[in-house]
């Protein structure tokens, strides 16, 4: 730990993130290569684990540190903070190792008294300004300080005000006017915080660092970190900074750029800016911002300036910024600058197209795309024939892109309730006049958001592509009423619970549900695949269990099929009622009349896939589940023959085809009872099934190596590898792979062809691990299932933890993550590398994999491809991304021993 707690910009740089959070050390940065940054100093994030370590109390020396390195702004500014002659004024500000926009507090115009306001005024001649500055800062600092809403000084007395006087907006104000709201905010906090207002400016100070360590444990911040995975310990830093004005007058201004488009990547200067404004009302949408292209025509000189810097800063960082600026009479000064945050089709091609303009490297450029933001271009898009004949309700600005349908709601808390993350799991839309940080939670659990109100830096578009949801925002026409939970635009009313379509790629919102289709790998998203596949060493396959989904994880890249669950193609109406009978029947000559009929239909599909995957390995899982997943459930057997029974007491004469019903109901109900298990995850399934009930799986590996003879004899390619699931003793897998063997000699020597099959096993049962030597010996591969390995090693449910405890679990801190997401590396991992290592010792070179889930979370696949395995499998929309993380897992290594040779 430093012992050194205040910093000057001087005194920092880009590396200390950790210690001057990401704002802090980019401002020192941007110092040191000699960008006009106003002077300041930060307070480290050390400071602020001291604060909550020590009971919430600031360092007995710390503002005594501060006072040294504000003498220092001072003297660079010839300023004096609390100076009745030339006063300087500080912003105040949070800044932790990673961005976390509009989640914390912020105090600017900091200094200000009625001493100071006078200074200013002299100094200025522009009272007005010095008002709207005053005004603003009581605000700002009130709310954080003292906790007294900026709602209360907004609508209960400046907008009140702005009424009796008759002023429409802001700039209507006079100085007067200003000053008279002054001292009614004033005489609020008077009454609020039952104190005055501080006028020590060191207090003033004092309370702001304070205010925005605290601001670190509100909730929205809270929320956010558990969101974006930032860990609550890490704490932020504060940036105190001299204040530049970009609302003294015409020749001022204050914007946000970024050095490329954020919604598309494109290399061009993107932002908005406000001239005579200071940086809240820009962000806050309560003026509409004009593009930066138009200062060019403005100010061309100080557009020159801020383009010849912003290309200074690219070059510096090598990586897209995100820059607040502001000028302050004809001069521009750096406020910020981040890496900035941006889509997923922004991130591609942002990182491809830096390489060729050679920037960075293609390792960088592959570590600089993260899951989600692949996952944003495997988003669905509006299907161009639907467009003609769509109800076309408003456009906004295309803020967020992809598109989805959902139910208009108007609340976040509503779509917090009924969203994809709340209890019920629907596909809601967002609606609000325009979006604030308390929102954060239901935009979280919305397909979309559409705003009335606010640009493409507003909250509700920045915060909506940092999630990767699509967004429209400040769509104009719209009349939202959220109290009512209702919208009007042009001629329609949108109600709650009314579906919508909205396509942020184009800005364009629907009435009803329009058909969306699924993207494709191609152009700069493409070309980072292929530099993926060269780095990465695991292979990818997909799970898939027909020849559509075979085919769309081909066209993602799939290297194969690591998990086809047969059992999937028993649901299908045609064979539903072919199973039920063969489960039910007693008589032998009907059960293998069934086998019979679906070993023809397996057949059918088998060849299906294997022609889709055109030669590449398919993994065949024989049947899994309990048998009683496929007959009716025993509740709703119950209801119907209660149903039956009171309308057939009724009737005089009951029909013989009703009394018949009844009995084999009945006879169904008796079934489905015999076969009830208390536990039917750990009961009859898997490879117990086929020791029990041996017909079934024998049927499936006719089925398969009958489907593969024809392709071979047909001149095709196929790697058939037949799976035994669920087992927990090698001696299950003798039995039952001894008779599949025997079965599949007969099949080569009948069809007079060579097949290259494989029988191997999936590990998801802890026992199967510990004993993987054993198994290894029998099994000609291994396949995690790290689904029902999870469910068996912790012991939770897979079914029902999520909704009754895992996700309180993961709140609480007693798990890190939920472990059916993301693997448990330490247990249910250690069970895996145990697995591998014993497996290989027992059979060099033994193939393994994993087909559960966790194949396609980013985390899991670096974790797999760190265990050794050979590949993962996912489903097919989660190939690109397990692609992306297999090749960061082996560019790590890379880097790990220093062997960067490309
Ligand atoms: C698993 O358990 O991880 C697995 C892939 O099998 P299933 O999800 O079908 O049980
Ligand atoms: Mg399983």
């Amino acid at each position: 730990m430093s012992t050194k707690r205040v910093y000057l910009f001087s005194e920092g740089n880009a590396t200390m993130r950790d210690l001057l959070g990401g704002k802090g050390a980019n401002l020192a940065e941007m110092t040191n290569i000699g960008l006009p940054v106003p002077p300041g100093l930060t307070v480290t994030t050390e400071v602020c684990t001291e604060y909550y370590r020590e009971g919430k109390k600031l360092p007995a020396t710390l503002m005594a540190d501060v006072k040294v390195a504000v003498a220092e702004v001072e003297k660079i500014t010839g300023l004096g903070f609390g100076a009745p002659s030339k006063p300087l004024l500080l912003s105040v500000r949070s800044g932790s190792k990673f961005s976390m926009p509009g989640m914390m507090d912020t105090v600017l115009n900091l200094g200000l008294n009625p001493t100071t306001v006078e200074a200013m005024i002299a100094e200025s001649g522009n009272p007005r300004f010095v008002y709207d500055s005053y005004r603003r800062f009581i605000m700002m600092f009130s709310d954080v300080a003292f906790g007294l809403s900026k709602g209360y000084f907004d609508n209960e007395i400046f907008s009140v005000y702005k009424k009796k006087v008759g002023a429409v907006n802001d700039l209507d104000l006079t100085a007067d006017n200003l000053k008279e709201i002054c001292d009614l905010f004033l005489a609020h906090v008077r009454e609020g915080a039952g104190r005055e207002f501080p006028t020590d400016v060191y207090e003033q100070l004092e309370l702001s660092i304070e205010a925005v360590f605290r601001s670190w444990n509100n909730d929205r911040a809270i929320i956010y970190r558990r969101t974006e995975k930032i860990p609550d310990e890490i704490g932020t830093a504060v940036t105190v900074q001299a204040m530049v004005y970009g609302n003294m007058g015409d020749d001022c201004g204050t914007g946000v750029a970024f050095t490329r488009d954020p919604s598309n990547g494109e290399k061009l200067l993107f932002g908005e800016y406000l001239m005579n404004a200071q940086g809240e009302d820009v962000v806050a949408g309560v003026r509409t911002p004009v593009p930066i292209s138009e200062l060019e025509k403005q100010n061309p000189e100080i557009y020159k300036q801020f383009t010849d810097t912003c290309d200074k800063l690219e070059a510096h960082y090598k990586e897209m910024q995100d820059i607040e600026f502001t000028i302050q009479n004809n001069k521009l000064y750096m406020l910020q600058c981040r890496t900035g945050k941006r889509t997923g089709p922004a991130a591609v091609r942002t990182a491809v197209e830096m390489v060729a303009e050679g920037l960075i490297d293609k390792e960088t450029a592959i570590l600089r795309v993260t899951g989600s933001h692949l996952d944003q271009l495997l988003h669905p898009r509006i299907d161009p024939a639907a467009l003609a004949g769509a109800t076309l309700l408003a456009t906004g600005l295309p803020a967020s892109p992809g598109a989805a349908v959902g139910t208009a709601i108007f609340t976040a808390d509503k779509a917090a309730e009924l969203g994809v993350h709340g209890g019920a799991g629907q596909k809601v839309i967002l609606i609000r006049e325009e979006t604030n940080p308390d929102d954060v939670h239901g935009m979280l659990a919305a397909q979309a958001v559409l705003t009335a109100r606010g640009g493409k830096t507003s909250h509700a578009a920045v915060v909506a592509r940092g999630f990767g949801i699509p967004c429209v925002a400040g769509a104009e026409s719209l009349h939202v009423d959220d109290k009512n939970h209702v919208m009007k635009v042009g001629g329609h009313t949108i109600n709650e619970g009314d579906t919508i379509t909205l396509d942020g790629t184009s800005g364009c919102i629907y009435l009803g549900a329009l058909p969306l289709i699924d993207p494709e790998v191609s152009g700069s998203f493409g070309t980072l695949m292929t530099w993926c596949d060269e780095f990465r060493r695991m292979g990818v396959r997909a799970n898939a269990d027909n020849p559509r989904d075979a085919k769309q994880a081909m066209e993602f890249g799939a290297e194969g099929i690591g998990l086809c669950r047969t059992e999937h193609m028993f649901f299908e109406t045609d064979r539903l009622p072919i199973v039920q009978q063969l489960i039910l029947t007693k008589d032998e000559a009907v059960r293998q009349a069934c086998l019979d009929k679906l070993e023809v239909v397996q057949q059918g599909d088998f060849e299906g896939i294997f022609e889709a995957m055109d030669g590449k390995p398919v993994t065949i899982r024989l049947i899994d589940p309990p048998l009683h997943e496929f007959l009716p459930s025993h509740e709703t057997l119950v209801r119907e023959i209660a149903t039956l029974e009171a309308q057939l007491s009724v009737q005089a004469s009951p029909s013989d085809a009703d009394k018949k019903t009844l009995v084999e109901k009945q006879a169904l109900l008796h079934e489905v009872e015999s076969m009830k298990e208390a536990n039917p995850m750990m009961g009859m399934r898997g490879v117990r099934l086929s020791i029990i009930l041996p017909g079934m799986v024998i049927m499936q590996t006719r089925a398969i190596l009958q489907a593969a003879a024809k392709l071979i004899k047909a001149g095709k390619k196929v790697q058939p590898e037949i799976m035994i699931p669920l087992v927990s003793t090698v001696n299950e897998l003798k039995v039952v792979q001894g008779q599949l063997e025997a079965e599949a000699k007969l099949i080569v020597e009948r069809e007079g062809v060579e097949i290259p099959y494989m029988f191997g096993t999936m590990i998801e049962i802890p026992r199967a691990a510990l004993t993987s030597g054993e198994i290894a010996e029998q099994a000609q591969f291994f396949s995690f299932g790290t689904n029902d390995l999870t469910q068996m090693t912790f012991g939770y449910s897979r079914d029902d933890a999520e909704g009754k405890f895992l996700q309180r679990y993961v709140e609480q801190k007693i798990l890190a993550v939920n472990p059916f997401e993301s693997i448990d590396q330490t247990g249910v991992g250690r069970l895996m590398k145990m697995s591998v290592e014993e497996g290989r010792k027992a059979r060099p070179g033994l193939k393994c994999g994993i087909c559960g889930e966790h194949g396609g979370d980013p985390d899991s696949v670096i974790f797999c491809h760190q265990i050794g395995l050979d590949y993962v499998s996912c489903s097919p929309f989660r190939v690109p991304i397990a692609r992306l993380a297999a090749a960061q897992g082996a560019i790590a290594d890379r880097v790990a021993v220093g062997h960067r040779d490309r």
